[in-house]
């Protein structure tokens, strides 16, 4: 069995609350939400981060940034702006080994990040 929390949700083993899903991509709701709308989407194979993608990953990024498209859509977010974010490595914030991108929306998003 993998230690991949974000595994776990993908065979089901962990529960999650689904947003979308396809053949390679799922989404669902973070659990520890910071923005009335947040959602983690991610791609079902395990990848670490962005930074260890490949030119064969082409296809699977592709899919995965249309189902962020997507699931903003879903959720009403592109008419007042959302954000779609990545960290990468412990120091950037990553906590979960598995490629995730955050879709937040649903109030007003500060920049520069902290
Ligand atoms: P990171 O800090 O790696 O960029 O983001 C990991 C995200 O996963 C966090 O926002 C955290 O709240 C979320 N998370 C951690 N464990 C679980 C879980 O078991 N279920 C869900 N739905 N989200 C989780
Ligand atoms: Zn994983």
């Amino acid at each position: 069995m993998s230690d991949c929390i974000f595994c776990g949700i993908v065979d089901s083993s962990i529960p999650s609350t689904t947003v979308y899903e396809d053949d390679e991509c799922l989404a669902f709701e973070d659990l520890n939400p910071q923005a009335p709308v947040h959602v983690l989407v991610i791609p079902k194979r395990h990848v670490i981060a962005l930074s260890d993608v490949q030119e064969s990953d082409r296809n699977l990024l592709g899919q995965v940034m249309l189902a962020c498209s997507r699931v903003a859509q879903q959720k009403g977010l592109p008419e007042h702006g959302y954000r779609v974010v990545t960290n990468i490595g412990k120091e950037a914030g990553q906590t979960v080994f598995h490629l995730h991108f955050h879709v937040l929306g649903g109030r007003r998003l500060t920049w520069p990040p902290g």
